[in-house]
């Protein structure tokens, strides 16, 4: 199997949750549905017309387009088969880049200025949709998933 070498990719609707971890790892995803891609047809022109690749659990489309095909049902086996495609996924070193919600860039904000736990010395803001990010229990829960894989 070839090593995909990109960060750029689009997410077919299945794979919504997977689309949040991969965020979190700072990888740009387009989640196919927000993007009104519904249809086999127009997620593979989707990916085609954005120049990024396709994470699909359909066979056929993966074949089509030269995607990544998701075959696992739990994340961490869906990671696991991300992982053999040549991503990696690793939050010891990582800051926050995407947003996971709307897949915006996220900037560093000043955490006196944000509604952040006390204990929180930084935080990021997505430059598109506003949502402040911080490392706290869902970092950390994401982060040992990873780990976990
Ligand atoms: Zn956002």
């Amino acid at each position: 199997m070839t090593k995909i070498d990109t960060e750029r990719f689009v997410a077919d609707a299945m794979l919504g949750k997977l689309v949040t971890y991969m965020r979190m790892a700072g990888y740009d995803v387009l989640y196919a549905p927000d993007e009104d891609a519904v249809g086999d047809d127009e997620v593979a022109r989707l990916a085609d017309e954005t120049g990024r690749v396709l994470v699909t659990r359909d066979v056929e489309l993966s074949e089509q387009t030269g995607g990544v095909l998701i075959k696992s049902k739990q994340v961490e086996g869906k990671l696991q088969e991300l992982i053999d495609a040549g991503l990696s996924f690793d939050l010891t070193e990582t800051e926050p880049e995407r947003c996971s919600v709307c897949n915006g860039t996220l900037t560093e904000t000043d955490v006196s200025d944000e509604d952040v736990p006390d204990d929180i010395e930084r935080a990021w803001r997505c430059e598109d949709c506003g949502k402040v990010y911080w490392k706290g229990s869902h970092w950390d829960n994401v982060r040992r998933t990873f780990e976990s894989v």
